[in-house]
């Protein structure tokens, strides 16, 4: 069975490595110090990266705020669920908020209109 994971740890995993990458980016800078505009694209770019990281961040914290909370019936913890399916964030439990889905197999798909 394909592993799934919560759609908001999913978006901050993309935003903690869209950090590193930025970092990579700007470290790579030190083999281009000859030249001058490369080292100012590199360094743009990632700057790029991490001003786009701390963008993803508000955004998860908006959603958030979206996100209906409930208890998961697997393993008792509050977690958040994004849309019509989506994954508890502690044991991976797949949970949906649409009775008609229940008991189905998760399939990410369910969330596309
Ligand atoms: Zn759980």
């Amino acid at each position: 069975m394909k592993k799934y994971n919560s759609k908001i740890n999913k978006i901050r995993s993309f935003a903690l490595s869209l950090i590193f990458i930025g970092f990579v980016i700007m470290y790579g800078a030190i083999f281009f110090k000859n030249n001058q505009i490369l080292v100012l694209i590199f360094m743009t770019v990632g700057l790029l990266c991490i001003i786009g990281s701390t963008a993803v961040y508000g955004w998860i914290g908006l959603l958030s705020t979206k996100a209906v909370q409930v208890v998961c019936p697997e393993c008792g913890k509050w977690t958040k669920v994004l849309g019509r399916v989506d994954i508890c964030m502690y044991c991976n439990e797949p949970l949906t908020l649409d009775p008609t889905l229940e008991g189905k197999e998760f399939n990410q798909n369910y969330n596309k209109k």
